[in-house]
Order: structure tokens, then sequence, then C-alpha cells
């Protein structure tokens, strides 16, 4: 390991990475210190626009966001496993496997306690059906009533009829915690945390950007660590401290030459969910093959609207319609026209040199397209890119040395591409 990345890593350590944790532990615990002091509980879907429940005093849980955790502390696997003695489908998203596991068929010593138990579900249907089919599964085992957001697919701009569409579903849900509740939404703490949401994503973005620096400030795989803050702390002052802190120090960085990868020879992007069982092996074997994944579709998203890459302002002043205009902003739900203007702009602007498209097991909406998207790309811009096998939270269906054969192979290819051109 270089001097430098040495170094890097040092800075990571007391800055950014340990304000995450430090946030995220103080969070995991109050939740349950709320939860025992009698709070009521939701669980909601990741796209589920929190600022919506922060005009609520409430327990919010992300039971995706704990599936990805309970996955990068390498116990996927075990917790899938778990969900199948109970005869849950192999088939199934190993994130549902993951939860349904925790929560259904815990072990007695788990390193991850389940959240605490909720008094209402919140899903929506934007990126795939199978989400509100799993948490049906706690709609009848604990008996909570379940509210599921319809929300159109997109295949083009939002328009009039869609948004309405959306809000008016978003104050029906506002009208049931109220009842559920005995409390009154309060309208203003939901726009104080759009703001806080918009100005989290402002230095989001600067973060990101760093990425464009020849060599990259970051990788795809810091973008994926810190994107668990935004889909946990949405809309409150902590997301502020901790992005702004998280772009502060990476532009701090490159600005003394310090680079995650710092012989860069080769910059990738990566198209679906991170491997969050590889995230420390995947980049340290790339980091000895001079590769970053500089990039990721799945991060570049956030903030966004359809086919964008930056940012779409919060004007301040309808939290709700800003919201619903933005509730298709993650990639699952697009056609196929929009994901391709997604990966040509981030080719461009990244100035990336080969693709890799993960075939996700689990995921089958962000993997359906790839085939198509790959083709599409290899025509237009042609640029190499490799597909790969993955499963984003169950390790047993991921081969390393399978993966990596292949990133060789598109490292040559491209070394290849470059001497032709
Ligand atoms: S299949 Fe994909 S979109 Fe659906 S819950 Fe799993 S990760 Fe999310």
């Amino acid at each position: 390991m270089t001097n430098s990345s040495q170094d890097n890593k040092e800075k990571k350590k007391t800055k950014a990475g340990e304000h995450l944790s430090k946030i995220m532990k103080e969070f995991y615990i109050g939740q349950h210190m709320d939860a025992q002091a009698g709070k009521f509980c939701v669980w909601a879907a990741i796209i589920v626009p929190l600022e919506i429940l922060r005009g609520f005093d409430i327990i919010v849980g992300i039971p995706e966001n704990y599936s990805a955790m309970t996955a990068s502390k390498g116990l996927g696997g075990t917790q899938c496993e778990r969900s199948h003695q109970l005869g849950f489908s192999p088939d199934l998203c190993s994130y549902a496997r993951i939860d349904i596991g925790n929560n259904l068929n815990p072990l007695a010593d788990a390193q991850m306690p389940p959240l605490p138990k909720p008094n209402l579900i919140i899903t929506d249907n934007n990126n795939c059906s199978l989400l509100a089919k799993w948490f049906d599964v706690y709609h009848r085992e604990y008996n909570v009533p379940h509210f599921i957001l319809d929300v159109p697919f997109c295949y083009n701009p939002q328009d009039y009829d869609g948004n309405n569409y959306i809000l008016s579903q978003y104050k029906d849900l506002i009208k049931l915690i109220e009842n559920m509740t005995g409390q009154k939404h309060d309208m203003d703490k939901t726009r104080e945390a759009m703001n806080n949401t918009n100005e989290a994503l402002k230095h989001w973005k600067r973060f990101m950007n760093v990425a464009l620096h020849k060599p990259a400030g970051i990788t795809a795989f810091d973008s994926f660590v810190q994107m668990a803050t935004f889909v946990t702390l949405r809309g409150t002052a902590q997301l502020v401290e901790q992005y702004k802190l998280l772009a502060d120090e990476t532009e701090e960085r490159v600005a003394e030459n310090i680079f995650p990868v710092p012989d860069e020879k080769y910059r990738l992007l990566w198209d679906n969910i991170a491997p969050w069982h590889q995230l420390r092996k995947m980049s340290n074997r790339l980091q000895q093959l001079d590769t970053n994944i500089v990039y990721a579709t799945y991060t570049s998203c956030l903030g966004t609207i359809e086919g964008g890459v930056d940012l779409y302002e919060y004007d301040g002043v309808d939290p709700l319609k800003h919201l619903a205009r933005t509730q298709n902003f993650s990639v699952c739900p697009y056609g196929l026209e929009l994901r391709y203007e997604v990966l040509e702009k981030l080719v461009e602007r990244c100035g990336i040199d080969g693709v890799v498209f993960a075939n996700n097991k689990s995921c089958k909406v962000y993997s359906l397209m790839q085939l198509d998207l790959q083709k599409r790309l290899v025509d237009k811009l042609k640029i190499p890119s490799i597909m790969i096998d993955v499963d984003h939270a169950d390790v047993t269906r991921y081969s390393e040395e399978g993966v990596f054969i292949r990133i060789e192979a598109l490292l040559e290819q491209i070394d290849r591409y470059k001497n032709v051109c």
C-alpha cells in the first residue's frame, strides 16, 4: 500500500467515516429507547419521502437499509438461510430474505437486533412489486396497516396528473398517521426537513463531483457507504452536517493530492446496487489493478429527476409538491430511454473507460434492461463493457474469482481499445 492511500484511510477514519458511524449508532440506539418509551413506530421503504414523516413525532425504521448493513457486516448469508428455513424462496430479493430472517427467525445472540416493531408500514411500488409483498408479510404477522404509495412507472418526465396523483396519496397518508397517532401533522417541520434534504444534497453533489477529477478523489464504494445516511436520515440536520463534512473533507484531500487509487489507469462505471458484502474486498483488489470504479448509477441518482445527474433543487415553496415531483428519482422506475440517457451522461461526464453491468440476481428490476443498455452503449459509444453476476446482499450467490476474471478481461479490452483509438 502506498503512503498516500494509507494517509487517505487514516483521514477517512478520523473525519466523515467516524462521524457516519457515530450518527448511525446514535440513530439505532435512539430508536430502541424511543420504542421502549412507547413512541409510535413506522417502517418505511427507502423511496418513501421521509420529509413527510418528519412532520410527526414518530420513529422511522428503514428495513432495506438494515438489510444492507447486515450484509456489509458479513451476516447476510446467515440471515438469508434463516428465512429459507421458514419456507421463503431463495429466488426472492436478498434484502427481503435477510430482513425476514432478522425479524421472524432471529438468532438468539444476533449481533444486530431487529428494528423496533412497527405500528404502521409504508411502502411504494416505484421500484418493484416484490417490495410490497415483502412488507405484506409483516402486515399479516404484526397485524398492522400497510400503506402502499402507487407511483406511475416513469417513461417520460412526470406530468401534472402524475404529480397530483402522488400528491393526493401523500395527503391520505398524512390523514392516516394523524388518525393513528392522534398527532396533527406539522407542515412547517416537513418544509424544514425538505430544506435540510436540499442543503444536504448540494453537499452530496459536491462530494460526487470529486470523482470527475483525474485521478478521482473518491471511489463508487465511498458513495455506497455514505448513501446509507441519506436513506435513514433524509430531512434531518444530522444529514446536512454529515454531507458537508464529507464534501469538505473530500475536496481537501484532492487539494492535498491524496487519492484512493493514486496510480489510476482505468476509470469504470458501475450499474446496479452496491455489492454490500464486497465493499472493502473489491475496492482493495481494484486498487491493486490501478483501477477505480469512480461512479455508479445507484448513487448518482440522489436528488435528481428522471434521466438527470444534477440536483433538481427545491424552490422552498410546497414541500409535498416537490417530493411528488422527485418521487421517481431512483433508477429502477425508469424506462429504457431514461436509463440509457443517464448512462451516456455519466460515461461522458466522468471520462469513463469501461462499464461494469452488475447483473444482480436479487434485483431483477434493476438488471432486466442491462443487456439492451449494454448493446446500445457499445453500438453508440463503442465503449468496452462487461456483464458480471452478483447478488447485492447474499454472498452465497457471488463468486469473487469469476467476477475478477471478467474485470481483468475488461481491462485488457480497454487497453486494446486505447491502442486502436
Ligand atoms: S428487488 Fe430490487 S427494488 Fe425490489 S426490494 Fe429488492 S433491491 Fe429493492
